[in-house]
Order: structure tokens, then sequence, then C-alpha cells
């Protein structure tokens, strides 16, 4: 079965959401606590150029601490090995800020997107990786040249000799692992708690070549202002790793006992869960935004996995629904009420702007959860285009149509392949014919990477500028 189908609703009130007696019974018990009003905090956010920049000065301030004890440059030998060293300062460097950009610090989070976070961790590993193997090359190179020897020989006394080195060997190859199953053709064929967990060679691996930077790094031996900044910047990185990654879900999972309260099967193979706990307005998260979930289950307790709020969070009770992928998603619609939950959040940047008139949502599948919390509340006339491959992927039909009717917004419904469509139901003219106007819009795209891809091009040949459109993938 195929459709193109539209809904268009007169203006009113904001939806109440979906409705599940237990849900309501969990509100009716919190109804009669006294409610503190949280006023929203002033939020930091470090958005993206000004991340960019922090870094583009760390790594000018890197090539000045090389310079700073490099006198003068003879001969092959010296050359490679002072190429193999700001290699080295530069990868040092570098391991550090890719740890900071999954530290889940907040201003990052909220300012440059958890999801562009990851882009740039991943592009920025392909770069470390290379450059930790050019360090190598270059200054066992440089060292040979030096002595006299060939590269195999030195090699060779460079492992045997130096302790530091053979131990930043093995991080050399344990990075080079790390980023091949990173890379998007191998990532594809792990899970994601495989994937996850292989990251966590990567703290091991930054322990064993961290010595071999003060034993070994000529910009270090001479200087201890050198040490004492170069130590305080991987233990201001390590600290906030700890704090943000570690006790802050610790001490969130205490203040807001998170639990799940009720499920319900939204399609064949997507399950909503409800979940309660205390004090949930405190999180302030906005519609967009995810958590990573962690359920206190035998065999699950030990991965977190992240789900975006499909629908407005209330002070009592939040809700994500989830897409039977793997399994951990598919393990979620076995959880039972009353199952304790860990959820470290909320993060993203896929947020609505303040300033947003005239909003086009553009959904692809499992894609509609945080637009589904957005189509919500947003102000203004909302135009929400939700692509299915077949009408059982399509969840929240009702709960759309009525906010839809509630709030005066539109829902057009894409079901069916492209030859059943008749072509790319995405195309920039299906687009413009569906949304008149289109180029004055905000534009909010989420859905699998592929959907994603094709829709940014066709919204962009539509004349959205690059600006108004935002995108978050489910992929990291
Ligand atoms: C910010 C964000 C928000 C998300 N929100 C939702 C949501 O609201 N609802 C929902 O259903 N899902 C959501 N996801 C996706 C969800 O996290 C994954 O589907 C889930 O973690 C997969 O775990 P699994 O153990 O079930 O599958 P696995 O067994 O790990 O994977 C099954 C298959 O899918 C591939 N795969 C799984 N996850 C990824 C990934 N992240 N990147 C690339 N390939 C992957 C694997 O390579 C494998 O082939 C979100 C993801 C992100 C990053």
């Amino acid at each position: 079965m195929l459709s193109v189908e539209s809904r268009q609703g007169t203006a009113g009130s904001r939806s109440r959401g979906a409705g599940d007696p237990r849900l309501h019974r969990a509100r009716a018990r919190q109804s009669g606590r006294s409610r503190r009003v949280i006023e929203p905090r002033e939020r930091l956010r470090a958005r993206p150029g000004l991340v960019l920049s922090i870094i583009g000065v760390g790594v000018l301030a890197v090539i000045a601490l090389w310079w700073s004890d490099t006198l003068s440059v003879h001969g092959l030998g010296d050359w490679l090995t002072n190429a193999g060293r700001i290699l080295g300062l530069l990868a040092g460097y570098g391991v550090v800020v890719l740890v900071a950009l999954m530290a889940r610090l907040p201003p990052l989070e909220r300012g440059t997107g958890t999801d562009r976070l990851a882009r740039w961790h991943a592009m920025g590993g392909r770069y470390v990786v290379s450059v930790i193997v050019a360090h190598a090359t270059l200054i066992t190179w440089g060292y040979a040249v030096t002595a006299h020897e060939n590269v195999v020989g030195e090699t060779k006394t460079l492992l045997l000799s130096y302790p530091d080195v053979l131990m930043a060997t093995v991080a050399g190859f344990l990075f080079l692992g790390i980023g091949l199953v990173s890379a998007r053709a191998a990532r594809r064929r792990i899970t994601y708690d495989t994937w996850y967990h292989l990251h966590f060679y990567t703290y091991l691996a930054i322990a064993l070549a961290f010595s071999h930077q003060f034993a070994d790094g000529a910009s270090f031996v001479s200087s201890l202002k050198a040490r004492f900044v170069w130590s305080l910047m991987y233990a201001s990185v390590a600290a906030l790793l700890i704090w943000y990654r570690v006790l802050t879900p610790l001490r969130s999972a205490r203040r807001h006992r998170f639990h799940v309260v009720a499920l319900r099967r939204e399609s064949p193979d997507v399950v909503s869960v409800y979940i309660g706990g205390d004090h949930l307005d405190e999180l302030q998260a906005d519609p967009g935004q995810f958590f990573r979930w962690r359920f206190l289950t035998r065999g699950m307790w030990w991965s977190s996995h992240p789900y975006s709020l499909s629908a407005v969070p209330r002070p009592d009770v939040m809700r994500i629904t989830v897409k039977d992928r793997g399994d951990h998603s598919g393990a979620v619609s076995r959880f039972r009420p009353g199952t304790k939950v860990i959820a470290e959040g909320p993060y993203g940047a896929f947020t609505p702007a303040k300033d947003s008139r005239q909003v086009l949502l553009l959904a692809g599948g499992v894609g509609i959860t945080p637009l589904r919390a957005m189509f919500a509340t947003l102000p203004g006339h909302v135009t929400l285009i939700y692509r299915a491959s077949s009408p059982d992927d399509v969840v929240f039909g009702p709960e759309l149509d009525a906010i839809a009717r509630d709030r005066g917004g539109t829902v057009h419904y894409l079901i069916g392949s492209r030859a059943q469509l008749g072509g790319d139901p995405l195309s920039a003219e299906r687009l413009l014919s569906l949304v008149p106007g289109l180029r004055r819009y905000d534009v909010y795209v989420c859905g699998p990477a592929g959907m994603q891809d094709s829709a940014l091009a066709a919204l962009t040949a539509a004349g959205v500028p690059r600006g108004r459109i935002h995108h978050e993938s489910f992929e990291f």
C-alpha cells in the first residue's frame, strides 16, 4: 500500500499528548505534590565557530612550543626528526581534543550539538591517526639518517632500548585499530555496543603513550613549565570526563530516580517507553533533544544507548520511542514497569531556533521521534512531512493528526517506495509543491542517512539557505 496524504488543522490549543492509563496514574500521583517553578537557567553555549577557534589557538600554541626550543635545523636527519617532533606534539594535543569533544560538556553539547561533535570527532580521529603514523615514521627515519643506520635497525634500537617508545608503539597500533573499526564501512558491520566499548581502548592508548612524551620529547625534557602545562591539559580533560560522563549521570539518577512507568506498542517493530522520575523539570530538556539511556536489567546495565524524546517532557514523565534495529533496541519491548534507569542528558542542539516563524519538519522512518516532540511545541504554522516506506512504518498517526488539528498545523504522509510514489517524493519540485514559499522556512530534518543526504540536497536546490536547514543523524 502507498499513499500521499495530507491533514490540516485549524488553530487552537497545543496537543495534550499521548494517553496511557499507567501514565495518567503516574501523573495523578504527582499532581498532589507542590511543584517548584524552574526558571530557565542561563545556559552557556559554545558555538561551532568558537570551539574551532579555541582548537586552532591550541594548534598555534603547540607549534610555538616546538619553535621555542628549536634553535636551528641542519641536514636531512634533523629536518625529518623535527617534522616528526611537530607531528608528535600535534598528535599529543589532538588526542586530548578528541576526548574533550566527547566529554559531554554541556556548553559544547548545547551550542555545537552532539551530532556535529561526533562528526568532528570522527574526522579529527582520522587526522590524528594519520599524524601518529607520520610522526613515528619521520622520527624513526630522521634518527636513522642522523645515526647512519638503516630504518629497520633504528626501529629495533628504539623499541628495545626505550621502554616508553615500545609502550607508545603499542598505543599507536591501538589508535590505528580503533580508527579502522570506526571507518564507515567497518562501522556498519558491528553493533553499537561493540563499537562503543572498543573506544574505551583509547584511554589505554593515551595512558600508554603519555610517558614517552616527557621521557623522549625534546620540548619537555628540558622544560618543567612545558611539562606542567601539558600535564594540566591532560588532567583537566580527564577530570571533565570523569565529572560529566561518570559522576553527573550517577548524581542525576539519585536525584531523579528514573524508572520505566509503562510501554506502548506503536507498530510491529516500534515501542514507546514512558520513563517516570522526580523533578524531571529540573533537567530542562527541550523537544528535539535526546538522552543516553542505561536500563538497569540483567545484560543491559553496562551499555547506554541514545534515544530522543518523542513527546514534550513533563515534570513527572518522559517518553522515548524505539525501533527494533538490534540487540539493545530489540530488548526494549521486554522491559517491565519499575525497571530502573540511568538517563544521561539532555544532549543535542537539534532544538528549534527561537526566531523560527515558518517551520517545516521533515521526518524519515523513526526519525519522527524528535520531530513529533517539536511538532507539538513550536509556535507559528508548522508543516510536517513524514516519509515512510510502508504503512507499518508509520507511528504516531493519530497523535500527529490530533496535534495538527489542535494547533493548526499540516501533516503530509508520503508512504511507499520511490517507484510506487512515481519518483523521489522528497525532490525539490515535490517539496515546493507541498510547501509553497519553502525558501523562507526553517527546516528540521531527521531520518536515515540516505534520506537525509537526498533531503538536504533537495532543500538546497529548492532555495532554502544552508543556515536554515537543521538536521540530526541517528548515527554516531
Ligand atoms: C542522537 C541519536 C538519537 C537517536 N534517537 C533514536 C530514537 O528516538 N529512536 C530510535 O529507535 N533510535 C534512535 N537512535 C538510534 C539508536 O540509538 C540505535 O538504533 C540503537 O542504539 C542501536 O542499538 P542496537 O543494539 O539495537 O543495534 P545494534 O545491534 O548495535 O545495530 C544494528 C545495526 O544497526 C547499525 N547501527 C546501529 N546503531 C548505529 C549507529 N548509531 N550508527 C551507525 N550504524 C548503527 C549497526 O551497525 C548494525 O548493523 C538514535 C541515535 C542517535 C545517535
